[in-house]
């Protein structure tokens, strides 16, 4: 059995009074959120997005990898191409949560297995301590050469069980 049924309908309900047509490529809000591929953790719902508000990358944990490093500067460079000579305000904003799948990567046993089944290395998306992930994903991103220093960078943490996202690091240019 699979869901298409239920998601096509509900297209035909979302495009049967569409009215975004003319939205621009650049995202109004000039900002990409780096979350979890938790089904709980869906930005649209938790911040509030509309339609052409902001650019969202999802991966387990809502980690900075290098694959998300690169993803970043892409963006980075194409909107600076379109602002021209001056380029404008970009921001990410990272909001990882509580109860998340990656906590389980901090288990050796279950980085062992990973490794040895699937060849993959989840040891550096692993999560102990939620404030310290997003520290040390925010210095991945200062230690990146491929992203421009105007970028603001900030990170959140989203509760599960209440709904609620806490400032942890405030909004800030990667470099001062
Ligand atoms: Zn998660």
């Amino acid at each position: 059995m699979s869901n298409t049924t239920t998601f096509l309908n509900r297209n035909r309900a979302f495009a049967s009074d569409f009215a975004a047509a003319d939205l621009p490529l650049l995202p109004k809000l000039r900002t990409v959120i780096l979350t979890c591929a938790d089904a709980r953790v869906d930005p649209a719902h938790v911040l509030g997005l509309d339609l052409g508000e902001s650019a969202v990358i999802r991966n387990n944990g809502g980690r900075v990898t290098p694959e998300v490093v690169k993803e970043i500067a892409a963006m980075a460079f194409i909107v600076a191409k379109m602002d021209g000579d001056q380029p404008g305000p970009f921001e990410l904003i990272i909001m990882q949560h509580t109860q998340c799948g990656a906590e389980r990567f901090a288990d050796p046993d279950v980085q062992r297995v990973l490794k040895e089944k699937l060849g993959v290395d989840v040891s550096s998306v692993a999560i102990t301590d939620h404030e310290e992930s997003l520290r040390e994903d925010v210095e991945r991103l200062r230690i990146a050469t491929e992203i421009p220093g105007y970028v603001v960078v900030s990170g959140y943490i989203y509760d599960v069980k209440n709904g609620r996202v806490r400032e942890v690091i405030v909004p800030a240019s990667l470099t001062p």
